[in-house]
């Protein structure tokens, strides 16, 4: 029989592990994990934390005994394998307290994961500074925590396990404090989307500090177990940042040490395979989850995407492979939601920033639309803002990024399968979507997004984004406000003139007609039907796309 060994018993190695044995009764499967722990769902890991997931426990999904009941796959928890000698097809393991031994093994998959990245931060050593990777950190910091009375946290990094986590322990009643190096938060998406996120951030009373370079943690001896507050992060501004415990969430790094001793090729994402998930240097051992590099499929880059959906399903695949499917990698489009607080944040694709830096090739534009998640008089309808990334040049669908309160997960999902279908944006506009007044609208904010890119790619409309406001564009520009006399007086863009929409055919002739005109209402909608106006009455004009609800929130 076929013997499989697997490094790593979590996402990728159990996925792989189950599969291989609904596909073969016949096959021996045996998976190394280095930690006390197989199958577990780390992502719940930061809810546990706080206690948002009351127990521990359900974390834990499977036991070594549940798995070979239903399985039959031998566990060898508390194991790390430490080589492979790939000559003799082997793998040597230690388990803890023991000599080490080694085992034969036919096809190898190494399912590593990621190490919790530990910039060489001075202080960063001390007792009460945390990662969390594992169910064994978080149990750590719990431990710490009420050992020590601490009472306030300082979250060095603001992706989404820091995020997670800063919620988590303000739920807890700590103090707790952001600190991100970047100017936003949740780094894969754009500014302007970060930014409500921000102020949800702030609204909770959770101390934010961006752009902030940490230049050490002081992690006094004689601070542990008081709580006083002294222990902090001292930023390069000279500002203090307290912390009585201090969590380094800065992303994670592929586990390449033992592949790279066995003369794998890597590359700085990770471990390189081909689309079936196998090392492009010897095809008996595969990769899988996220210490593999992976291509994602809209920019044709490759990268290193740490997610436990690519993960579990490149597990599968590899499974698949090695019992003769003809299978193969699609790449990744790094689909992924986040919650902060009452907000949620969904992305999918790369953010407008990093199409025009590292892929303008494709000739990215974007949209911006700000529906309402469901029928605006249906009780308790909130706000999303969407924006639609796709090609001038063909229609193709490149990214989204939402952001709201309500109703993200269900549209970046809708928006991640049309990518992968290769859909354009005029596909969206034909998209039958599910309707009733307390889900969506008759048409959803999918459409929208469509019917609007659609519009700039066919020329039905011109527009231009807040961030090319600057102020010499802007003098080219006479600004027409087409809102009520209210919103204006919240606020406007500068130089504007108001000449509410209903009130704008009337007022053509104060208009000159030799200036180009920018028009713009409070989310673009307004704007357009202003735009039509002007267009047809033979004005030179532009929408501000997204409208004055874009501007300030920082586009
Ligand atoms: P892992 O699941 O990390 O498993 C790797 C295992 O290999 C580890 O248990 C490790 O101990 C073991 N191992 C390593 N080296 C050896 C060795 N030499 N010998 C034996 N064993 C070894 N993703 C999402 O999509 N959504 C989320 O909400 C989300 N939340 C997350 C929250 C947290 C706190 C963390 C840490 C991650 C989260 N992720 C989330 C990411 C997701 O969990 C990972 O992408 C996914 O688990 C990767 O699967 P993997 O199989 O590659 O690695």
């Amino acid at each position: 029989p076929l013997n499989l060994v697997v490094v790593g018993g979590v996402a990728g190695g159990m996925s792989f592990a189950a599969r291989a044995r609904r596909l073969s009764e016949s096959a021996s499967i045996t998976v190394f994990e280095k930690g006390p722990f197989v199958g577990y769902a780390n992502c719940g890991i930061p809810y546990a934390l706080g206690g948002i997931i009351q127990s521990d426990e359900a974390l834990i999904l499977q036991t070594p005994d549940s798995i070979k009941a239903r399985y039959n796959v031998d566990i060898r928890h508390s194991t790390e394998v430490i080589a492979i000698d790939r000559e003799n097809k082997t793998v040597e393991y230690k388990t803890q307290g023991q000599e080490a031994k080694s085992m034969k093994y036919d096809k190898l998959i190494l399912a590593q994961g990621a190490d919790a990245f530990r910039p060489p931060i001075s202080g960063s050593n001390a007792p009460n500074v945390f990662t969390l990777q594992t169910i064994p950190d978080m149990t750590a910091i719990k431990s710490y925590v009420a050992a020590h009375c601490s009472k306030s946290v300082a979250v060095i990094g603001g992706g989404f396990i820091g995020l997670e986590a800063a919620e988590s322990l303000h739920a807890l009643g700590m103090k707790v404090s952001i600190v991100e190096y970047m100017p936003h938060v949740f780094p894969p998406v754009d500014q302007d989307i970060a930014e409500p996120i921000h102020a949800e951030i702030r609204r909770n009373n959770v101390d934010l500090h961006l752009n902030a370079r940490v230049k050490e943690i002081v992690a006094p001896i004689e601070a542990e177990g008081t709580g006083n507050g002294s222990s902090h992060v001292l930023l390069e501004s000279g500002e203090k940042v307290p912390g009585d415990i201090i969590l380094l969430v800065v992303g994670v790094r592929p586990r390449i040490t033992l592949a790279k001793t066995a003369g794998l090729e890597i590359s700085r994402f990770g471990i390189v395979t081909n689309a079936q998930m196998q090392s492009t240097t010897d095809p008996d051992i595969y990769a899988v989850g996220d210490m593999a590099e992976t291509t994602n499929s809209i920019t044709l880059l490759p990268q290193n995407l740490a997610l436990a959906g690519p993960a579990n399903r490149q597990g599968r695949l590899a499974a698949d492979h090695i019992f003769g499917r003809d299978v193969s990698y699609r790449g990744n489009v790094g689909t992924s939601v986040c919650q902060i607080f009452g907000i949620n944040v969904g992305l999918v694709g790369p953010s407008i920033t990093s199409l025009h830096s590292q892929s303008p090739n494709l000739d990215p534009e974007y949209v911006t639309v700000h529906p309402p998640n469901h029928a605006a008089y249906y009780p308790g309808a909130t706000p999303l803002t969407l924006k639609l990334a796709f090609s001038k040049r063909n229609g193709n669908i490149l990214g989204a990024q939402i952001i709201g309160k309500a109703g993200v997960d269900k549209r970046i999902d809708v928006l991640a399968t049309a990518i992968q279908a290769r859909m354009t944006v005029y596909d969206l506009e034909h998209l039958e979507l599910a309707y009733a007044p307390p889900f969506g609208s008759a048409k959803d904010p999918v459409n929208m997004a469509g019917f609007v890119a659609s519009n700039v790619l066919r020329g039905d409309t011109e527009i231009i984004h807040p961030e090319d406001l600057t102020p010499e564009i802007l003098d080219q520009y006479q600004v027409i406000d087409v809102r009520s006399p209210g919103e204006f007086a919240r606020g406007y863009v500068r130089g504007a003139k108001l000449a509410p929409l209903n009130e704008l055919r009337g007022r053509l002739g104060d208009l000159d007609r030799e200036k180009k005109v920018l028009v713009y209402c409070q989310v673009g909608y307004r704007g357009y039907l202003g735009y039509r106006i002007l267009k047809q009455e033979g004005f030179k004009v532009v929408n501000l796309d997204g409208g004055f609800k874009a501007v300030s929130q920082g586009g």
